[in-house]
């Protein structure tokens, strides 16, 4: 038998590490270690699925909005299909739902959930309905498609490729400080905090980047500290990333400025942003006309240089 360990030293990843080992994959297919498993079909499609939990008093406040929280709970799914490169075809939702809650709150949440589907035309194809002693918890699956063999891995990542992201960073978790904080919003306070209850899953993005022809790709959910290392452990390189070159938005500097947080740290260890986080070679950047940003490179190394910021170290956000 396996040895007996807490989880707090073993963490998340090496959990998840410890479950996959040993699992046997009919040919084609893979499973554990992307943002979705991939399983071709005889058209020459693949289908893509992915699952996600969102639970009370981890990856939201008691009491968060209904409609924000349901279409939180299907965005972050889509952006697993996004990361893929994929098309969404239909979502499942799963949740345990603790006394108190009423048709109002229920309608609510489904409003939110359908309305960031049909943005895409996902159906809700099923799911499960339980009560819960206390906590409210969320669980959704999705699933997409792509023609097979053309899905993005993480695992692409090669030396003296770029590393780009899409849109900016950090406004999520600046989002989620200022709701904690109980701050009085002004207008960019209220774009943050948008931006963290209502994410954008990139999936015509995601489809333009497979399709131009990217060599690896993950969103963004527990912080790009943390989730190029991902990206860089798959492919067995590391990278060389320009600190200042990093994509922050406008009201992340204003809101930063006003209450003297770090944009820095907010952006590389701020999860939440389901921006995409892509490498390429340059002759196929110069190309691409999905919006991005250029802030590295992925060299033969291993582990990450912070260019401009020397001597700091950053991560992400891990359960444990
Ligand atoms: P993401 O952030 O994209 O949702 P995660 O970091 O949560 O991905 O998970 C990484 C990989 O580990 C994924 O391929 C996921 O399917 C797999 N995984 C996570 N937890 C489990 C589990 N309990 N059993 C099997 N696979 C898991
Ligand atoms: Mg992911």
């Amino acid at each position: 038998m396996a040895e007996t360990m807490n989880l707090k030293r073993l963490g998340e990843f090496g959990l998840v590490r410890r479950i996959s080992d040993g699992i046997e994959l009919p040919g084609g297919v893979a499973g554990i270690g992307d943002d979705c498993a991939v399983l071709p079909q005889k058209d020459g499609l693949s289908t893509l699925v992915s699952t996600d939990m969102l639970i009370e008093g981890v990856h939201f406040l008691t009491g968060a909005a209904p409609y924000d929280l349901g279409w939180k709970s299907a965005a972050v799914n889509l952006s697993d299909i996004a990361a893929m490169g994929g098309t969404p075809t239909g979502t499942f939702l799963a949740f345990a739902l603790p006394p108190g809650v009423d048709t109002e709150w229920t309608d609510m949440f489904i409003n939110g959930y359908k309305d960031v589907s049909r943005q895409f035309g996902v159906p809700l194809l099923g799911g499960d309905t339980c009560s819960s002693p206390d906590r409210l918890s969320i669980c959704v699956t999705v699933t997409g498609e792509c023609p097979s063999g053309t899905e993005v891995r993480r695992s692409g990542a090669g030396a003296g490729e770029l590393v780009c992201v899409t849109g900016t960073l950090g406004d999520s978790a600046a989002g989620l400080r200022l709701l904690m904080e109980e701050k009085r919003p002004d207008a960019a306070a209220s774009t943050l905090v948008r931006k963290h209850s209502r994410p954008q899953p990139r999936i015509p993005e995601g489809i333009g980047l497979r399709q131009a022809g990217v060599s690896a790709m993950m969103d963004i959910s527990d912080g790009l500290a943390s989730d190029l290392r991902h990206i860089l452990e798959a492919s067995g390189v590391g990278a060389r990333i320009r600190v200042a070159d990093i994509p922050v938005s406008e009201e992340l500097r204003k809101v930063c400025g006003k209450y003297g947080w770090d944009p820095v740290r907010l952006a590389l260890e701020g999860g939440e942003d389901y921006e995409l986080l892509f490498t390429v070679k340059a002759e196929v950047e110069a190309e691409l006309t999905i919006p991005h940003r250029v802030i590295g490179e992925i060299t033969a190394g291993y582990g990450i240089v912070w260019e401009g910021a020397e001597g700091r170290d950053f991560s992400g956000y891990t359960h444990f």
